[in-house]
């Protein structure tokens, strides 16, 4: 057997699965999204969590076959990509790095900023940089960046059509109100590519397990992307739970990103990822059960980034 070498391997299943089930217990004081039909229909009991150690071990609990759209859980992503292909200098003329006070979707954060997103981790920030992905058209564009993240991570994300049409069906008035106030401040050129692409890459989908293995490409970063992927944690851990992030920081300590699906994944440097998904929201709009567990694990592990 392995000698663990992570303090994260050195959790038992035992105890994951009591916290998971605490955690489906808390859960039930969140909401799911009404916005979009599809994601007001998740059910709300379901719970999955994986977690990768740096030493190779591997921690499941719950329903991992299920698959869920990443939503926001995919800006860390959208922004690695476009810092690796069109490097830091085109990213941050076009969005912030500040963290913002006011909720994901709020254009009063915007028109503070005179316009430019405040950082890429809100819809603002992820609309602009959608907007830069290489490619003539959304589907190109999201195809590009589903075969840049599957090659890097080894996972099997896909795009969620039915999830899609879904997100369509109902249009999001908040986010077409952020894109044309960017045309407007001259840091959006196009806003309905932006929007289409930006609701096409929401929707790339897969298991805890894909998630995860996002999540290890930050932790381990190989050479040539290492830089850009510190600039994510980074990022993650001021900006990736919205208004939440620097009380979460205090409390849990660990880079993290939630998406409105009840997505959640955190990457611990030097340690490994955990990927959960459990669809009730606080109000926030992160994952009730997620931060549950992450609290749980990080303060018994002694995990925060800070210690
Ligand atoms: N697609 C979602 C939206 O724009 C993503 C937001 C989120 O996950 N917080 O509202």
């Amino acid at each position: 057997m392995k000698t663990p070498t992570s303090k994260l391997s050195s959790l038992q299943l035992e105890q994951l699965a009591a916290w998971a089930t605490e955690a489906i217990n808390r859960s039930k004081s969140g909401q799911v999204p009404a916005y979009v039909p599809l994601l007001a229909e998740a059910d709300r009991q379901g719970f999955s969590v994986q977690i990768w150690s740096i030493d190779g071990q591997i921690l499941s609990w719950g329903s991992v076959a299920t698959t869920f759209p990443l939503m926001s859980a995919v800006k860390p992503f959208v922004l690695l990509y476009l810092l690796c292909e069109l490097g830091e200098k085109a990213v941050f003329d076009c969005v912030g790095c500040d963290p913002s006070e006011l909720p994901f979707n709020s254009l009063p954060q915007l028109e503070t900023d005179k316009g430019k997103p405040r950082n890429p981790m809100i819809n603002s920030g992820a609309i602009a940089l959608a907007s830069l992905i290489p490619g003539e058209n959304a589907v190109v564009r999201c195809q590009n960046l589903r075969n840049w993240l599957n090659q890097q991570a080894k996972s099997q994300l896909f795009v969620d059509e039915l999830m899609l049409d879904s997100v369509n069906a109902m249009p999001n008035q908040k986010n077409w109100d952020l894109a044309l106030a960017m045309v407007e401040s001259g840091y959006l050129q196009n806003s309905e590519i932006a929007l289409e692409t930006y609701n096409r890459v929401c929707c790339l989908s897969g298991s805890v397990e894909d998630l995860a293995k996002l999540g290890m490409v930050l932790v381990n970063g190989g050479e040539a992307i290492s830089e850009n992927c510190r600039t994510v944690k980074a990022l993650m851990a001021t900006c990736g739970l919205y208004e939440a992030s620097a009380r979460f920081a205090l409390r849990v300590g660990i880079p993290a990103k939630s998406g409105v699906s009840g997505a959640l994944l955190s990457v611990i440097p030097g340690e490994g990822a955990i990927a959960s998904y459990s669809p009730p929201l606080n109000k926030e709009g992160n994952s009730v059960g997620g931060l549950f567990l992450l609290e749980q694990i990080s303060k018994t592990l002694r995990l925060s980034v800070f210690d």
